[in-house]
């Protein structure tokens, strides 16, 4: 499904230079490559500042604990997204209540959280899943009327944009995550902050810091030690203005199955908006049991990379609420290959399997 070795290959030479200057630096820890690759990646998104941290858990981790307003103990989120911002939320002392998601995006709108803006609810995590940049606007409107904080999970929608503006620029907070397979990745783990709040950025920094800025200082209450590596910062730093052609490249492959799936039984999630970075090529049927056999006889991959939702994972534990649509999509997704490097007859295979789909 996804072939790391070619996108490894092509970095081997740049992740050879960037940890040489890092060891050459004497800062293997924050440093100035850290600090250069922050500033660009707030620049190309438009935002007032980054801070890079681990990975996108702990981006959604220290986002949630910053954003939390005093006494209010819930998070709202979607149980079809990884379980990430879920994890997140416990991590960070709340309690996670499940809300459904829109029936064409998979996506949380104003109109599947309002019942759900109860008075304790504090913080609103929404998932740019699969790369669409979801319409969060309104969230975010219906959420400042209620003093409520919106952190973007967009771990999977890094250079999505709508007329300019960026997902992660719209809310409070937003998570990234520069795990190795997503369209932005590091060799190995990664993530950031962004905000445009000033405020908001020293609370996430302290608590990126255990909790304080200087050392053996702990002024805010449940930090971590959470630092991007130098070396991964720099590596990043040289791959970040390469982001837009990977991302023009995923959406391609996601364009040519949707075309390719026209009159079948299957349907591509929609790549018909230029607001959308194609994180995953994700289908769905009716009959998904079928479309997957048929796309296995022809030799190719598929996968289903979300089995469970996340209110019956024994570990969320939240199986009573009734999340229709996201049932309804659990059944229904599947995954076909889609990365930069993908192989031009690899997409030919995929796409005359996907037409035999009748
Ligand atoms: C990958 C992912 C994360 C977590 O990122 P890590 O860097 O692996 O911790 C969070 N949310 C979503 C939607 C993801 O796909």
């Amino acid at each position: 499904m996804n072939d790391l070795s070619r996108g490894i290959e092509w970095d081997r030479f740049h992740f050879k230079s960037a940890l040489k200057s890092v060891l050459d630096s004497g800062f293997v820890e924050k440093g100035f490559n850290h600090a250069a690759f922050a500033a660009e990646l707030a620049s190309y998104l438009g935002v007032s500042k980054s801070i890079g941290v681990v990975s996108g858990i702990d981006a959604l981790k220290l986002s949630s604990k910053a954003a939390g307003p005093q006494g209010r103990n819930l998070v709202l989120t979607a149980a079809n997204a990884g379980g990430y911002t879920s994890t997140a939320a416990k991590r960070a002392d709340f309690n996670t209540v499940f809300v459904d998601v829109e029936k064409g995006s998979l996506c949380m709108s104003a109109e599947t959280i309002d019942a759900g803006l109860i008075d304790d609810v504090g913080v609103v995590l929404v998932t740019h899943l699969y790369g669409n940049f979801t319409d969060i606007q309104e969230i975010v409107e219906q959420c400042d009327e209620r003093g409520i904080q919106v952190v973007e999970d967009c771990a999977e929608s890094i250079g999505a944009r709508r007329e300019s503006r960026f997902a992660g620029s719209v809310g409070d907070f937003a998570a990234i995550s520069f795990y190795l397979t997503k369209n932005l990745g590091a060799i190995g783990d990664g993530g950031a902050v962004v905000t445009t709040d000033a405020e908001l950025t020293s609370k996430v920094r302290q608590l990126s810091q255990n909790g304080g800025d200087s050392k053996c200082s702990v002024e805010l209450p449940g930090g971590l030690n959470s630092q991007l590596d130098a070396h991964q910062a720099a590596l990043l730093t040289v791959r970040l203005p390469l982001l837009d052609s990977f991302d023009e490249r995923r959406y391609e492959i996601v364009g040519r199955y949707a075309a390719a799936a026209v009159g079948t039984s299957i349907t591509l999630m929609p790549a018909d908006t230029d607001s959308h970075v194609a994180h995953l090529a994700v289908a769905r049927s009716a009959n998904r049991e079928r479309a997957q056999q048929a796309l296995r006889q022809a030799n190719d991959m598929t996968d289903v990379y979300l089995p469970v939702p996340y209110h019956w994972q024994p570990g969320f534990g939240s199986s009573a609420v009734s999340l229709p649509i996201t049932i309804l999509a659990f059944r229904e997704v599947f995954s076909l290959p889609c990365f930069p490097e993908l192989m031009e007859e690899k997409i030919l295979t995929v796409c005359d399997a996907i037409g035999t789909l009748a």
